[in-house]
């Protein structure tokens, strides 16, 4: 304002080349630079930085507002800008709300801007940053120079939170930080000292500015003077909102960083901005959550627009029975292939038909259940197709697992029947009803009848129970009914595998204990081929190529990890390399997703879901260049994807919310546990049909602008690592059943990009004092593999003597340091002793980024 009053008194007096009507200033710039560096010391410094330490302790690191594009590791300031405009109606009841709050305009819309980056962050801490004038003093008014500081602004949500207590909490802020503004903001970064990232500025993210200086309406004799708009090129921050007081209401516009963000995204934000005022100021006492953030219209998107089509798929039969009739039309086909052995669809029906008719005498039939302890072999596939022919329901019991966790399976199933091998059976001794050995057994089964054995099963009896890990301690199991199967069926033969010829290879690699198999295994409905992959082969990527090319498989299903082995292995350069890439399991990285988006050699599918969906919900192709980004995609028919904030309210497009999952795939339930089942299977509010439920999945994501769903990790301490799903309490209570932990915590690390490692955090049960023994590491590794499956066993056990605990009480998982070394050394170290030794040592210091390798190290 005084600047271009000045202007105009300038440009006046000069053109009647009169002299400066302006008086002198009464102090310049370093005189006041002097006075502040003076007044600023001592008890007024450490009072105002006092106020702002007390205001800001224990604040977050970052406002994560999930972004359009991979978040570069240093931020440049490339930016652009979106406009906004709050029309004048709503202008002015927000300046009526402010008045009667006793607020200024100012501190309402921070609120309100606030209140949307609460929502899109998930955050109930939410810092933001804005410029104050700092010419506190009329004398330095007309002055020149650098007066503007910034104030980090801190709003704190709480569930029940309504916009009036926001406001009035953040007028309270406000009026504390404008009496303490006179910290420099580099002082204060100075004094927090807050860990730095060149990819994140300094304890704000976000920038909130309100021009409120009057319109001085300048206008100079002989000239006309317009608006231009400003082409904003530049973003200092990674969001910021400025507006100011138009006659027509607030007017400005959202400058956003270009690396980080679509104008659209700025565009979509800004619209939001304005519904949540328009909300707050219908019901200023509702709680902010319940506040709108979405239109009609983009809730029906969202809901019914993006969602899975109903498709009129076929619910008469089951898949075994759909596996039969492909037998009889190719009866002498490969069905299933392992090394030089392999059955036919009329051999491996045949076989299936002998132990069903054996199953059926031993009381098998519908929702019963039938133990299978089995390496991935032929007979195990014979075995599985048998159960469901009997109509019973499968178990898979991963034969690598400590005995004891083999038996609480067996008996929480409560199957009379388990199907083993002799050498795993005499390994684990189990105890049930009709303990059959399917080698030594086979004379005996190989003279009953051939044929198809009738049962009663319908669409609604379990085909097969899959246990995960529990957060409890106890693993659980997911029941998974026939219609589901035929469901992934139908849902990935219309998809997925559309356009593809009969007659495919396609691996089975997955341990039958993921559900992942059971995709694998569907493709017996078909005609296509299953190539067993040799579990020894499995573990190098190397002879995994080799026998994918042998084995000349078409379709390839993996996770992330093993792809990027295979990747590096050099899969794309092969002469043969599968027509189709199933990667599923866990989240796809940049690093995966990148490469393989620019491959014209093979088709790859980002393919999500848990396995209480029926294997898979969600779906995209890699190749699909219209998402630059690792997506999970679009729902399969028959599949209904909701993210629902936890009023199950469906969150706008961009803001993240929890992923349910509704239809045809959603699993009966938890076997024997009503409880958790109640949990996780919640009544669907989006169906008019009674009784349908949706599938809490606990991950975390949101739906993009074009229709493609984002996954963003999990909601609580579920875990994936190599593809296996481990909920750390699983493992805590384990290590603390153990007489010599106090307490623990175990953690995904992933210090090293690319190895994602269990770390257990440990208290010993007798402290630290100098007469206690220390933790005794090679013990707790004996308790876990006892009671637990090697994948579940930590890398590295760190001694603590207590956990670090966050304000409220909870352990500070943040807070709990990298293990030290990448390795546990059960004994004393003995240095390498021949230079061949040393070489090595050399080798494993660098790949483990340890600074020291022993001969008795355990990687
Ligand atoms: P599971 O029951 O073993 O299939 O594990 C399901 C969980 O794995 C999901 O809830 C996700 O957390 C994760 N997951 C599976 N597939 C994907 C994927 N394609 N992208 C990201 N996460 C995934
Ligand atoms: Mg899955």
């Amino acid at each position: 304002g005084v600047l271009v009053r000045e202007l105009a008194a300038l440009y006046e007096a000069l053109r009647q080349r009169a002299p400066s009507p302006l008086p002198e200033l009464p102090v310049q710039y370093a005189d006041y630079a002097v006075w502040q560096r003076q007044w600023l010391a001592g008890e007024t410094l450490r009072g105002q930085l006092d106020w702002w330490k007390l205001l800001l302790a224990g604040a977050p690191q970052a406002l994560e507002v999930p972004t359009d594009k991979p978040r570069p590791a240093t931020l440049s300031h490339a930016g652009a800008s979106v406009p906004m405009h709050l029309p004048l109606a709503l202008t002015e009841a927000a300046e009526a709300l402010a008045r009667r709050e006793g607020a200024t305009p100012y501190m309402l819309l921070l609120a309100a801007f606030q209140a949307v980056l609460q929502r899109y962050s998930g955050q109930d801490d939410v810092l933001v940053g804005s410029p104050i004038a700092g010419r506190r003093h009329a004398s330095t008014e007309g002055l020149i120079g650098f007066f503007v500081n910034t104030l980090v602004l801190r709003a704190r949500f709480t569930p029940a939170l309504t916009f009036r207590e926001l406001l009035a909490q953040v007028r309270d802020t406000t009026l504390g930080a404008y009496e303490h503004q006179d910290v420099p903001f580099e002082k204060l970064v100075e004094e927090l000292h807050p860990s730095r990232d060149l990819g994140r500025t300094p304890l704000f993210q976000v920038l909130f500015v309100l021009q409120n200086t009057p319109d001085a309406g300048l206008s100079l004799p002989e000239l006309t003077l317009r608006g231009v708009a400003v082409e904003h090129t530049v973003s200092r921050f990674e969001l910021e909102l400025g507006l100011s007081r138009a006659p027509d209401g607030y007017r400005g516009g959202i400058i956003f960083s270009t690396e980080l963000f679509e104008p659209s995204t700025a565009a979509r934000l800004a619209a939001q901005i304005q519904l949540l005022l328009e909300g707050a100021l219908a019901t200023p006492d509702a709680p902010l959550t319940a506040l709108p953030l979405q239109t009609t219209e983009d809730r029906q998107q969202v809901l019914v627009e993006w969602n899975g089509a109903a498709a009129d798929f076929r619910r008469d039969t089951c898949f075994h029975t759909l596996f039969e009739q492909q037998a009889r039309r190719t009866p002498h086909a490969p069905a299933v292939i392992l090394g030089d052995s392999a059955l036919s669809y009329a051999r491996l029906n045949a076989r299936a038909n002998q132990l069903a008719a054996h199953l059926r005498s031993l009381g098998v039939g519908p929702d019963v259940t039938v133990g299978l302890c089995l390496e991935r072999t032929p007979e195990a596939i014979v075995a599985l197709l048998a159960v469901l022919k009997a109509g019973g329901a499968y178990v898979p019991i991963d034969p690598s697992a400590p005995a004891q966790r083999k038996s609480f399976v067996l008996q929480d199933c409560g199957a009379s029947v388990l199907l083993t091998v002799q050498s795993l059976a005499e390994a684990w001794r189990p105890q049930v009803r009709h303990l059959l050995c399917l080698d030594t057994e086979a004379a005996r089964l190989a003279v009953l009848p051939e044929s198809d054995v009738p049962s009663s099963v319908r669409a609604e009896n379990l085909a097969y129970v899959i246990y995960t890990s529990g957060s409890t301690g106890t693993p659980k199991g997911v029941m998974v009914q026939h219609r589901s199967v035929l469901h992934l069926h139908e849902a990935t033969a219309r998809t997925l595998y559309a356009g593809q010829p009969r007659g495919l290879r396609v691996s089975l690699n997955a341990p039958l204990f993921f559900d992942v198999s059971v995709e694998q295994l569907i493709h017996l409905a078909d005609g296509h081929c299953l190539c067993l992959l040799p579990e020894d082969t499995r573990k190098d990527p190397e002879e995994m190529l080799a026998w994918l090319e042998a084995q000349r498989v078409d379709v390839l299903d993996c996770t992330p990890a093993q792809l990027h082995l295979l990747l590096q292995a050099g899969l794309l350069e092969r002469t043969h390399v599968p027509r189709l890439v199933v990667c599923a399991g866990e989240a796809m990285d940049l690093s995966l997703w990148q490469p393989l988006s620019r491959t014209r050699r093979t088709r790859t599918i980002n393919a999500y879901g848990p396995t209480e969906g029926t294997v898979y919900a969600t779906t995209w192709c890699v190749q699909d260049s219209s998402v630059q980004v690792p997506v999970i995609g679009q729902p399969l028919p028959n599949t209904r994807a909701y993210v629902l904030d936890e009023q199950l309210r469906p969150t706008p497009v961009g803001v993240p919310g929890e992923l349910y999952l509704a239809g045809e795939g959603v699993a009966r339930g938890y076997l024997g546990r009503p409880e958790l089942t109640a949990e996780r299977f919640v009544p669907d509010p989006f169906s008019t049909e009674a009784g349908l439920r949706l599938y809490r999945t606990g991950d975390k994501a949101r739906w993009r602008q074009d229709g493609t769903l984002e996954y963003l990790g999990r909601l609580d301490f579920q875990v994936k690592v190599r593809g296996y799903r481990i909920e750390l309490g699983e493992v805590e209570s384990t290590l603390r059943t153990h007489p010599a932990v106090k307490d623990a915590v175990v953690l995904a690390r992933e210090d090293v990009p690319g190895d994602k490692r269990l770390v257990a955090y440990v208290v010993p049960a007798h402290g630290e004092g100098a007469d206690s023994p220390a933790l005794d590491v090679a013990e707790l590794r004996a308790h876990v593999r006892r009671h637990l499956p090697p994948y579940m066993l930590p890398a590295a056990f760190v001694p603590l003597t207590t956990l670090p605990l966050t304000a409220n009480g909870k352990v500070d998982r943040k807070a709990l340091p990298a293990p030290e070394a990448a390795l546990d050394s059960e004994q004393a170290h003995e240095p390498p002793a021949t230079p061949m030794e040393e070489q090595l040592a050399e080798l494993w210091r660098d790949l483990l980024r340890v600074p020291r390798v022993g001969r008795r190290d355990n990687f």
